[in-house]
């Protein structure tokens, strides 16, 4: 495994608030950052040392990028992989772009954890309307939803429907040509697991969180999750087959449906995650300085809880207007800089512990 020690410099390609947490992580244990994003003012260009302000897909703006710093990785999945791979050429990219293309498309996803023998939502693969009807026809559950199979987020591109639902409303209505139809799950409750591993294949799991999604978005994660201690350990134990399977080289998010006693993954994500965000002060190492472990190749911090209980609160839209509100005495506050409050857009989060 190739180290890269303090003093080099990680290059981040995203600009948002997991890029910002990640910089901020990297400063603290000796190492510069530079960002990569098509905007300035983005909450990771506040606080990086350097950024370059380019389209993701600016090839001359990549290389001198690349040339720039020691090891590469990224904050978001809605890069194109093929950027990536690119990049991959000449420099480290940790995790490889071939992760972020699995991860990027649902099909590819869900195809994926499927054919490693874990549990996802029976779905079919939707490309017109026909398809559509014919998925409708044939699904069991009593539900379904119709997801874009690319660039969806936080509930963006998701239609929920039934077997009386007009399909060829809502094939308009969903307006692609790549979709994915996935049953309804019943779930008890959601968790996700953060891991994080190296190239040397050594893992390092934080405990699950419980999550609770308010329109699509996440609202709260609470830590330790409130579910049977054999279900937590089936949960590490799925995302270590995963992150194995993928050979990852860095941190991943792995989102599960508790149904009974059985999961199923929802999606996966390679990259610090908001529903890891109660690690900042939760943990002795915080997903963003794990994350910066991981591509670096230096050894893992410990991950054991070290309050009896943290509460993850987004501040979504508006919520950040009104924070003194919800400023009591156990909070930890993080701002993520974000100049215009836009319904839906995350703001913050406020760390309870207790
Ligand atoms: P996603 O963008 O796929 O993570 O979906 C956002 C949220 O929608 C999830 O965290 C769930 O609360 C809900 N959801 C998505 N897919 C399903 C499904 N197949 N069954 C039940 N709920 C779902």
């Amino acid at each position: 495994m190739k180290t890269i020690n303090p003093g080099a410099t990680i290059g981040i390609i995203g600009g948002g608030q997991l890029g910002k947490m990640s910089a901020e992580a990297a400063k603290k244990l000796g190492y510069n950052t530079h960002i990569f994003c098509p905007k300035d003012g983005e909450p990771a260009t506040l606080v990086s040392d350097k950024k370059t302000i380019a389209e993701y897909n600016d090839l001359s703006a990549l290389e001198k990028f690349s040339n720039d710093v020691d090891v590469i990785s990224f904050e978001f999945e809605n890069i194109p992989a093929k950027s990536v791979e690119f990049l991959e050429r000449t420099n480290i990219v940790r995790p490889s772009w071939k992760v972020l293309e699995i991860s990027q498309n649902r099909v590819k996803e869900k195809t994926f954890i499927k054919n490693i023998g874990i549990k996802v939502a029976p779905f079919y693969e939707i490309k017109n309307e026909n398809d559509l009807e014919n998925a409708v026809n044939d699904i069991d559950a009593q539900k379904a939803i119709l997801k874009t199979t690319e660039l969806g987020y936080d509930g963006k591109g998701q239609i929920t429907l039934d077997k009386n639902s007009d399909t060829k409303e809502i094939w308009k209505k969903i307006n692609t040509n790549e979709a994915i139809l996935e049953e309804f799950v019943p779930f008890d409750a959601e968790i996700s697991v953060i891991i994080a591993r190296n190239t040397n294949g050594e893992k390092s799991s934080f405990p699950p969180a419980r999550n609770i999604h308010k329109n699509g978005i996440l609202d709260i994660s609470i830590a330790p999750a409130d579910i049977d201690a054999l279900i937590q350990r089936n949960a590490i134990s799925i995302a270590e087959k995963i992150a194995d399977s993928l050979d990852l080289n860095g941190l991943m998010a792995v989102e599960f449906f508790v149904v009974g006693d059985e999961l199923y993954v929802n999606e996966i994500a390679p990259r610090p995650h908001n529903s890891g965000h109660w690690t900042m002060d939760g943990c002795q190492t915080s997903q963003f300085e794990q994350f910066i472990r991981a591509v670096c190749g230096i050894p893992f911090g410990e991950t054991k809880i070290i309050a009896n209980k943290i509460t993850m609160k987004n501040l979504i839209g508006e919520d950040v207007n009104n924070i003194e509100k919800m400023n009591k005495e156990n909070a930890r506050v993080h701002l993520y800089g974000k100049k215009e409050v836009k319904s839906g857009r995350k703001m913050g989060h406020i760390n309870y512990v207790e």
